[in-house]
């Protein structure tokens, strides 16, 4: 047997390692199951390079957990260690790898230490997180001499025993004894929940407990004259070995990719809209399959999906900094075995080969939409509702991006057609065209809510377009930059006539003096200091009054609602609108022709709500008011 102690400078480094190298204590199983997984990857090599010729028999990698002894133990079939390895790759480089982790953690100010916890790769010593005691027992597949198979132990102090063990089948089996706070992994439950995290996709199969299952007995029958069967304990494999993103696209069928998407998200019932495979071999080697989920209104919700692996071996599911911020909408998995893992996000943002990585993604999501839109525009037309997010968050937040997607893009107008930019600036501009040669898109933001207006500019013969998520304000700025010569207003923003000026004067039916004298009625019964009073002279058909909001005031309304842009003071904007006075409609005759205050009172409130209730601006006591008032005006 031989003695040893660790050598180590720090103190204890145990406890160290415990408290500080992952937030999540969950991490070290992946660890040691993915030495498993190394370890047996390396023997088949091996075996198939021909440089060994041990029987390779059934590789499966066991997790055994035993609930009473609070132990739970690792065990593979694969290169094993002698004992001159162990003392190499445990004694010496894995602790002096730990060693370098306390070093460096010990040698920061408290802010770095939070930075560093959880981005420092130690394996095999991870395991001391939530063991009091670690044992080893491993036998080399090599027959040479000196290989006979070795017990090491090391109870969390820095001494270590190795012993000679008389018989162990090849490989390594780590039994950790769990540590009195870490009782929690001694659970069932826990170990399968964290099996299911990350091992659900690595390429050697692991064996979780037994499941029960129904087999056929060779050769017998039932009383019914079928084949017999028995329930029986098979071996549960917890993981899919092959997963779909390793497979060539040209084996995979649209059904298997829908169902490695619910194997991948089992809770999400949907089915995703379509998906892109993807193959880099150079600069990087990267594989993975990004789905497009319909996106919803609140796409906040929705993110971080994307769940990243190295090998097959899960990493994370926070993406950010690796995939450009809007395609962290997607869904699906990314594998690379050239991403920095445990490193900060600061340092893999910055990482040139990530950077590399992230325009790739970026470049193939816009050839695949693009590819879409031109194979099929109808079927892109059908699916454009629930791109529509994407694309848009996208174009906002992605220069390149912008490029690529303005081929692409569509307006939706409020009479469900769809354009591209250019099909839309043809078709809008000569009626849209005002006299300072700008061609201006009107839109809508709820088409039940702004409908009379929307329906005066289509009675004109102008079109809207329909621009109703969160997005698009920012998304119409940007536009308003990117486009020549052309403006967006809101259909309500203004009269129609004004929004897109052609002429400056028309002729108006009411005199000077009756505009004045009508302006006076009003403002006895209209909110001065909300309603700015105007006429115009519109069609006789428009309406007596109409309610709209300045389009500038809106947006910087709307923007100061976001909190963004330095406006914070914009909050506190009163609500101001423009009363604009059709001075064309004949009503408003009848109005100055009534001789009774009250009555004149009446009629102009009663035009003032309607126009209030168009833009549904007319709520509480003042509906009711106004219900009242309109049934005894019909009286
Ligand atoms: P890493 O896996 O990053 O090299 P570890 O601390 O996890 O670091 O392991 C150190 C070394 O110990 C490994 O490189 C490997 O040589 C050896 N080792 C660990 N686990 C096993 C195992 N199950 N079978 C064979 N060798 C192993």
């Amino acid at each position: 047997m031989q003695k040893g102690k660790i050598n180590v400078q720090t103190e204890n480094i145990f406890p160290i390692i415990k408290k500080f190298l992952y937030s999540d204590h969950d991490i070290f199983l992946r660890e040691l199951i993915s030495n498993a997984v190394d370890a047996t990857q390396k023997l088949k090599v091996l075996s198939a390079l021909g440089k060994t010729d041990v029987e390779l028999g059934d590789l499966t990698i066991q997790v055994v957990l035993d609930e009473k002894k609070k132990t739970l133990s690792v065990i593979d079939r694969g290169i094993g260690m002698s004992a001159d390895e162990l003392d190499k790759y445990i004694n010496q480089i894995a602790l002096s790898s730990a060693e370098e982790f306390v070093k460096t953690y010990m040698g920061k100010s408290d802010t770095d230490k939070q930075a560093l916890i959880g981005h420092f790769g130690l394996g095999f010593y991870s395991s001391f997180m939530v063991s009091k005691k670690v044992e080893i027992r491993t036998k080399t597949y090599s027959n040479e001499e000196n290989c006979g198979a070795v017990k090491w132990v090391c109870d969390g102090s820095p001494d270590y025993t190795m012993t000679e063990l008389k018989a162990h089948d090849r490989g390594t089996e780590i039994i950790l004894h769990l540590s009195d706070d870490s009782t929690e992994y001694a659970q069932e439950f826990k170990i399968s929940e964290i099996l299911k995290k990350y091992c659900k996709f690595l390429p050697i199969p692991i064996q979780y407990g037994t499941q029960k299952s129904w087999e056929t007995v060779e050769g017998e029958k039932d009383a019914d004259g079928k084949d017999k069967k028995v329930e029986k304990d098979v071996a549960r494999i917890i993981n899919n070995t092959i997963p779909a993103w390793t497979k060539k696209p040209t084996d995979l069928t649209e059904e298997d990719y829908k169902s490695f998407y619910h194997e991948l998200y089992p809770m999400n019932f949907d089915d995703p809209m379509f998906y892109i495979h993807l193959n880099v071999d150079y600069p990087f080697k990267l594989t993975g399959i990004l789905y497009f989920p319909k996106v919803k209104r609140n796409f906040e919700v929705q993110r971080d999906k994307i769940q990243l692996y190295c090998n097959q071996v899960f990493v994370t599911d926070s993406v950010e900094g690796i995939v450009p911020d809007f395609l962290t909408l997607m869904h699906g998995v990314i594998d690379s075995p050239d991403i920095p893992l445990n490193v900060s996000r600061s340092y893999l943002q910055s990482d040139p080969n990530v950077k590399k990585i992230s325009s790739h993604i970026m470049k193939k999501v816009a050839d695949k939409l693009e590819e879409l839109f031109k194979n099929n525009r109808e079927e892109f037309e059908k699916k454009w509702d629930d791109l529509k997010v994407f694309i848009v968050y996208g174009m906002v937040t992605d220069e390149k991006f912008y490029e690529r997607a303005e081929k692409f893009c569509l307006f939706k107008s409020t009479d469900d057609k769809y354009f591209t930019f250019e099909e839309y600036k043809a078709k809008i501009e000569p009626l849209q065209t005002d006299k300072d040669k700008k061609i201006i898109h009107l839109y809508a933001t709820d088409k039940n809510e702004q409908h009379s207006f929307i329906k005066v500019a289509n009675d004109r013969g102008y079109d809207v377009l329909l621009m109703d998520s969160p997005i698009d304000m920012h998304f119409i700025n940007q536009l308003e930059q990117k486009f020549e010569h052309a403006a967006f207003a809101r259909v309500d923003s203004d009269t129609i006539d004004k929004i897109i000026k052609k002429e400056d004067a028309a002729i108006s039916k009411l005199s000077e003096e009756e505009k004045t004298r009508l302006k006076g009625i009003l403002e006895r019964n209209v909110p001065k200091e909300t309603y700015r009073i105007e006429f115009e002279s519109q069609t006789a058909e428009d309406m007596p009054m109409t309610i709209v909001q300045p389009e500038f005031m809106r947006r910087m309304k709307d923007m100061a609602a976001l909190g963004g842009g330095g406006m914070s003071f914009a909050g506190n904007f009163p609500d101001s609108y423009n009363l604009v006075v059709n001075a064309n409609n004949d009503m408003l005759q009848t109005i100055l022709n009534e001789t009774d205050e009250t009555r004149q009172n009446e009629l102009v409130t009663q035009f003032f709500d309607l126009a209030r209730l168009s833009q549904n601006l007319l709520k509480g006591e003042e509906l009711t008011g106004f219900i009242k008032r309109s049934i005894a005006l019909i009286k």
